[in-house]
């Protein structure tokens, strides 16, 4: 491997072994861009690799609340602003338990390249805590936004941070966040958070757009072999914000989710996830924060297995949806076993290194990343910018046609990017080479800082 590239993943390794998700994610980034670096000296030069891989900004802070009982409880809240070359920093923010400084920053690193991708002016960030949501009233879903958005707000703005939705923060949490923000601020500055409600500057389509971009994507990839998405089934895990969207467009261009996976275990519908029914019974799962897909079995009679994780159900797609490293050699083994042609990564990193290595070697394998697919969401949030700051509200159509734009867009730039570079076809090079390469451009114009 070309030694400036060697010596800067092994200094992450050392120097952050006790973030192993970001250390993964800088490594499988890393290591495809081995061909962009020969080429590009300057990439050296300024050292501009190991300039990526540090946050320009990262902060912690304390997130104190009170419960219905009136105790008190304090959180850790993130927030990482970590590259701002090509705009205001834009991510979600997670909230979720297991939330720590390692998963922030992984997903962070993720979101530069997947932003750049997009081709809209947006910087890589992200935050959250480690607040767990369940079981929470809305009341005191409020009272931790209003106290998390006391501290973060100094911090923010239109041009400056733009936060959304991640897991555990949906439209309610985006709401009770910004109208903190404005009674702080006493601005109406709505282009500061993405994944509004409707009502107050919030874009149409916003909350299928994952889902919607992620077919938008494999159907660019079916359509390389020159098939049609019409007739396919898909074998998908998750249930939450992203799914609903996938099933809705899936259905609506003729194919079929058969599977859903929660906590509880999985649930296998050989009709689909197809009725407007079966899609309106998600939205309500994602909108009342109800993880147990076993509900949905009951419902619909349909099979509910325990424990267990959709990857032995034979389909033409598989589609990770549901977390990071969801997928491990075993499951990656029992695909390939399937006779699965299409992984199409969804959630953000759901697979291992070493799994990902192995699909990636298999000769009948199409393996397209996370940072790819899944980079809809982020791209109608940026139309929702765009929005706010025209004071102006698109139509559906407009929003849709758009993003279907940047979906074919994307996918294209990642296959040229990869034939570019000597790779094939690769989606998963590709997809890193063309977010790194406009950074990267972008970070050595501005100059050293
Ligand atoms: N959390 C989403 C992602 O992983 C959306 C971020 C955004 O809309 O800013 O890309």
């Amino acid at each position: 491997m070309n030694k400036y590239l060697a010596s800067v993943i092994e200094n992450v390794k050392k120097k952050h072994a006790n973030e192993p998700e970001f250390v993964q994610t800088v490594e499988e980034v890393l290591s495809s861009l081995e061909p962009v670096v020969e080429n590009h000296p300057e990439y050296e030069k300024f050292d501009i690799l190991n300039r990526i891989v540090e946050p320009e900004r990262m902060f912690t802070f304390r997130v104190v609340w009170e419960d219905d009982k009136g105790e008190y409880h304090t959180n850790i809240g993130y927030r990482c602003q970590f590259n701002g070359a090509i705009g205001p920093y834009k991510g979600g923010l997670r909230f979720q338990p297991n939330v720590y400084p390692g998963i922030i920053k992984f997903l962070g690193f993720e979101q530069i390249f997947k932003n750049a991708l997009t081709g809209l002016p947006i910087g890589g960030g992200k935050g959250g805590s480690d607040f767990d949501p369940s079981g929470k009233s809305d009341a005191e879903i409020m009272r931790f936004c209003q106290s998390y958005m006391q501290a973060l707000y100094r911090y923010i703005g239109p041009d400056i941070d733009v936060p959304a939705g991640d897991m555990g923060v949906g439209g309610r949490e985006i709401g009770f966040l910004y109208g903190e923000y404005r009674r702080l601020k006493g601005v109406f500055e709505n282009g500061v958070l993405t994944g509004k409600g409707f009502s107050y500057g919030g874009s149409l389509i916003r909350p299928e757009a994952t889902g919607y971009g992620a077919v938008y994507y494999l159907e660019n990839v079916l359509k390389h072999d020159n098939l049609d998405i019409k007739g396919k089934t898909i074998a998908a895990s998750g249930f939450g914000n992203v799914r609903w969207g996938i099933c809705k467009k899936a259905a609506e261009l003729g194919a079929k989710v058969v599977t859903l996976s929660g906590p509880d275990g999985y649930v296998y519908d050989p009709d689909g996830v197809v009725t407007p029914e079966k899609i309106d019974y998600l939205v309500e799962m994602r909108v009342s924060g109800r993880n147990r897909v076993k509900d949905y079995a009951d419902k619909f009679g349909v099979e509910f297995h325990a424990g267990e994780k959709p990857w032995g159900v034979k389909a033409d797609i598989v589609m990770p949806s549901a977390m990071q490293n969801d997928v491990h050699m075993e499951q990656a083994k029992q695909i390939v076993d399937n006779g699965v042609r299409y992984y199409i990564e969804v959630a953000n990193m759901p697979t291992t290194n070493e799994a990902l290595k192995y699909l990636l070697e298999q000769k009948n394998m199409v393996v397209a990343p996370s940072k790819a697919v899944n980079a809809g969401g982020v791209s109608v949030s940026a139309l929702e910018m765009s929005q706010n700051s025209e004071r102006l509200v698109w139509t559906e159509e407009e929003v849709d046609a758009r993003l279907k734009n940047i979906m074919d867009t994307i996918y294209k730039n990642s296959v040229d990017a990869a034939e570019r570079n000597g790779l094939g076809y690769n989606l998963v090079a590709g997809a890193n080479i063309a977010g790194f390469e406009r950074v990267a451009t972008a970070m050595v114009e501005q100059g050293v800082f």
